[in-house]
């Protein structure tokens, strides 16, 4: 990977959207330019939860990956979509609990590789790693050096699929992609994915949205829960299933109603 800097900021492109820059933009962060904060405010004007939405994605996240190292005893996260560092990434979370943990980190979007560094303060007893790389090619991701020396395929990894696939369009095949990395793993590894989708939303609200993300690349393409569940398919699926982020596991406290949070989550263990 190369981390020149003359090369990366040719690569980061500030006068459009970004869909990395757009979602810290709802989470509160502050790596966001004048053109994501323009998109992130008009899909907030048609929908107002979106905030929620994507603060209940990341819990999704954090709970998952809790859920696994500490019930499951998952030492090994590779995390594809990594999106910009913000509070508790995959590695704090997993080595608060436990500090062997290792990690490794693949996004393709080059202000994610800028700010890399703060992704990999590692615990000194484990290791994080960071790979400059595309989800659409698994391949690639799969035989990376850093992958290979980071982690050990011969023992159970979690692989981290969270609000990427909604950005893999139909004919890119997602489902093949998902295939080929949990092809990958050992049996007792983890999947763990969600995914956006539209179910709850009214025609009216779908419309406004679809408007708003006409032309922003990456193409944004929420799923149906058939076609979600799709992406576990062989896979044995944790309790309680597929279901929306916010239920998925909660802890207490209050939790935004239907239609709120607008994304599936799913753990399932390899078989
Ligand atoms: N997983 C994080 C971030 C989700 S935002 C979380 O749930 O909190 C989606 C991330 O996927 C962005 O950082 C974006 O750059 C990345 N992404 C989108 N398409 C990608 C692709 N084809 N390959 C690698 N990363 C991709």
């Amino acid at each position: 990977m190369s981390t020149d800097s003359s090369d990366l900021s040719a690569r980061i492109d500030t006068t459009r959207p970004h869909s990395a820059r757009r979602y810290d933009y709802w989470l509160g962060g502050k790596d966001n330019f004048q053109a994501d904060r323009e998109a992130a405010e008009a899909i907030a004007a048609v929908f107002p939860h979106i905030r929620t939405a994507a603060r209940e994605n990341r819990a999704f996240m954090q709970r998952a990956v809790r859920h696994l190292a500490a019930e499951a005893g998952v030492r090994q996260f590779l995390d594809i979509g990594t999106g910009l560092p913000t509070a508790d990434n995959v590695h704090e979370v997993a080595q608060r609990i436990a500090p062997e943990s290792r990690i490794v980190y693949v996004d393709n979007d080059p202000l994610v590789l800028a700010h890399a560094r703060a992704l990999l303060t590692s615990s000194p007893q484990g290791a994080t790693a960071y790979i400059d790389a595309d989800a659409r090619r698994p391949q690639t991701i799969l035989a990376d050096p850093v992958l290979r020396s980071t982690l050990d395929f011969s023992r159970p990894v979690a692989l981290l699929l969270v609000a990427l696939l909604h950005f893999v369009e139909d004919q890119e095949d997602p489902y093949e992609i998902v295939r080929q990395l949990v092809a990958a793993l050992p049996a007792g590894s983890y999947l763990v994915l969600s995914h956006a989708t539209f179910d709850p939303l009214d025609a009216e609200t779908i419309a406004a949205m679809n408007a708003i993300n006409e032309g922003i690349k990456p193409t944004f393409t929420p799923r149906p829960l058939a076609e979600v569940s799709r992406f576990f398919a062989g896979l044995d699926l944790l309790e309680p299933g597929i279901v929306s982020v916010s239920d998925w596991r909660p802890g207490p406290g209050p939790r935004p109603g239907a239609g709120e949070a607008t994304g599936y989550g799913a753990v399932a263990r390899i078989p």
